[in-house]
């Protein structure tokens, strides 16, 4: 339980519906770590009260705010000012309220997109130097927009998007466009359905990402990949998905003979660790929060 008292400083956490987050958690946990009084409250917000919730921060002088749906797409509308990656994305998680040189907050509000940082940042922690590699991405939401932006700005040479032909897949080709007009990296759209083109992709990938949510309820029981011989043993597997911690398309690839397999557990916490280090300027021992947090 956290010593409120009268110099607690607050970071926001503004979403519609958000009672079942975990974001509390986890930033309550490394604030009390990292001996800073400061808590996380999440605030049922969305489109319609966002303005005068963002309003808040400044009049209130939070340390800042995590965004979630339906608000991510919208916030930028209230803010001073946009990350690169974030602008590119369309989307900002985080807005950190700026501090003055003497380390008080300005009222000047910039947003971030720290999904796509978190994701990058979970490779990196497993000693993974991903710079001139080349990737297949499944997804075209939000959490692939983040994560393949991101990628694109700090060094992935080539990336193969694949995604269904639903309403995401026209998001997917202007984010292939914007990737390759602002960065060294050269983006490909693709349709998820042509398994021979995913598979000959595949084959040649050096990181491999499935950001769909296919693999979660109500698609526990799925994988975007036909069978486990679309994998070559030295790939990359990544999921975004967390719960279950593994998915159907982990076990496939785990089946193929890959043996660098990972969840979405890492990107969650990372996005966060970044998020506490806008507000705060402090590192949060990640071992701890891994072993705290399971
Ligand atoms: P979104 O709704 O923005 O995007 C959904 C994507 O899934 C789209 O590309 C859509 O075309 C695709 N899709 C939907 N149904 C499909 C199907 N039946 N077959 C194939 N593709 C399908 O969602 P999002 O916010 O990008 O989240 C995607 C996944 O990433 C979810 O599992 C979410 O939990 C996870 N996520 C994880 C983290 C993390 O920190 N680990 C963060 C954000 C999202």
């Amino acid at each position: 339980m956290p010593n409120i008292t009268g110099h607690t400083e607050l970071v926001g956490l503004m979403a519609y519906p958000i009672r079942h987050t975990q974001s509390p958690t986890t930033h309550n946990l490394a604030y009390d770590k990292n001996g800073d009084d400061v808590i996380q409250l999440a605030f049922e917000v969305d489109n319609d009260s966002l303005k005068d919730a963002v309003q808040s921060i400044r009049a209130l002088k939070m340390l800042g705010s995590n965004i979630s749906m339906p608000n991510k797409t919208v916030v930028h509308k209230y803010l001073d000012e946009v990350d690169e990656a974030a602008k590119l994305c369309g989307a900002i998680n985080t807005v950190v309220n700026m501090r003055d040189e003497n380390g008080q907050v300005t009222g000047k509000l910039k947003g971030y997109n720290t999904d796509g940082m978190g994701y990058w940042q979970g490779l990196k922690e497993e000693g993974i130097d991903f710079k001139g590699m080349k990737m297949v991405l499944i997804g075209t939401g939000g959490a692939a927009t983040a994560i393949a932006v991101r990628g694109a700005l700090d060094g992935i040479a080539e990336l193969e998007i694949f995604n269904i032909k639903d309403k995401f897949y026209s998001r997917g080709e202007e984010i292939v466009d914007l990737i390759n007009k602002n960065t060294n990296c050269k983006a490909t759209m693709n349709d998820l359905a042509d398994h021979d083109l995913l598979k000959e992709k595949m084959h040649a990938a050096d990181l491999f990402c499935d950001a769909t949510g296919v693999g979660m309820h109500p698609l526990e029981d799925l994988s975007n990949i036909p069978d486990p011989s679309f994998f070559k043993k030295d790939l990359i597997v990544t999921d975004t998905v967390y719960a279950p911690r593994e998915t159907v398309m982990m076990k496939q690839a785990k089946e193929a003979g890959c043996e660098r397999v990972y969840n979405g557990m890492s990107m969650m916490l990372f996005q966060a660790l970044i998020a506490i280090k806008l507000y705060t300027g402090k590192d949060t021992p990640v071992d701890y929060m891994k072993e705290k947090l399971g």
